[in-house]
């Protein structure tokens, strides 16, 4: 693997599970317990490690009660905080509004296709388009910056054109795209879901980027995220996405190790530069 700068962020699911079941994802869920004082402690550790940035992901972090106590000190500990959400456990409370208002530098929502039909069944749930539609409009009142996270596979790419319409007609801050990712549970979407780089990147080109106006867009081929930051669990477990086998996680330890930092760094090849971005646009200041 080419060598390139140290990882800057860390992604952390919440592996316990998840109210959706997405064919093609690819996190490991595992029943274990989620515990708020082991989570601050992974946060804790994750700043002290040197990183600028987390992701709290999938299963869904508003799913754990004790999430706003981890948010909120990860942005005392100055971190860029990132959330990506499915929103059916993003309840419009007041006090989410506060965290989200207060804490929350960016979150992410699916969106992956233009109409209902073709969204609902990406995601294996009739009536989550109009769920995600609804609580992106509520998230525009509020003082962070919205991602739209679009999965393209074989079954939806058709859709693709049409959906960027509806993108520059919503105009999130930032819409990424991926391509499809065999890897670990998500392998076993391949029958269906499987997608070639060539046939991503010529939904791409059709799609014309440069048309969307106002609106920042990152293509995600599935190469280009392997090995660029690790995978944590909220155990703080550490995972990288294996160079071979290339479709499965390699271990690599428990964020709490003392050679951990450079056990990372071996197998990290630095930010890929499409999402480099995401993490500097904003920073919310902790009074
Ligand atoms: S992709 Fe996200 S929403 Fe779907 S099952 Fe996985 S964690 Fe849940």
């Amino acid at each position: 693997m080419e060598k390139n700068d140290p990882p800057k962020r860390v992604i952390i699911n919440f592996t316990k599970k998840c109210v959706l079941n997405c064919k093609w994802c690819y996190v490991p869920f595992d029943q274990k317990d989620i515990s708020e004082e082991r989570l601050i402690s992974v946060i804790e550790r994750v700043s002290e490690l040197g990183f600028s940035s987390v992701t709290f992901g999938g299963g869904d972090p508003f799913q754990f009660r004790g999430l706003a106590p981890a948010i909120i000190k990860a942005k005392e500990l100055g971190l860029f905080v990132h959330v990506d959400t499915h929103a059916i456990t993003l309840s419009k409370s007041k006090e989410n509004s506060y965290l989200i208002d207060n804490y929350v530098d960016l979150i992410g929502l699916p969106l992956d296709g233009s109409t209902d039909k073709v969204h609902d069944l990406m995601r294996g749930r009739i009536g989550h388009y109009d769920l995600i539609i609804d609580k992106i409009s509520w998230l525009r009142n509020h003082e962070v910056l919205i991602k739209l996270n679009t999965m393209i596979s074989s079954v939806n790419e058709f859709d693709l054109v049409n959906l960027g319409e509806l993108v520059q007609r919503i105009q999130p801050d930032r819409w990424s795209i991926y391509q499809y990712w065999a890897v670990g549970p998500a392998v076993k979407a391949l029958s269906n879901h499987m997608l070639e780089k060539d046939a991503f990147l010529e939904s791409i080109r059709r799609l014309n980027c440069k048309a969307i106006d106002g609106v920042v867009v990152e293509i995600n081929s599935s190469e280009s995220r392997r090995g660029t930051y690790p995978i944590l669990n909220h155990l703080g477990d550490v995972h990288f996405h294996h160079e071979y086998p290339i479709n499965e996680f390699q271990y690599v330890g428990s964020i709490f190790e003392r050679e951990i930092s450079s056990k990372m760094d071996d197998l990290c090849s630095g930010e890929r530069k499409q999402a480099v971005s995401r993490y500097y646009t904003t920073n919310k200041l902790v009074n």
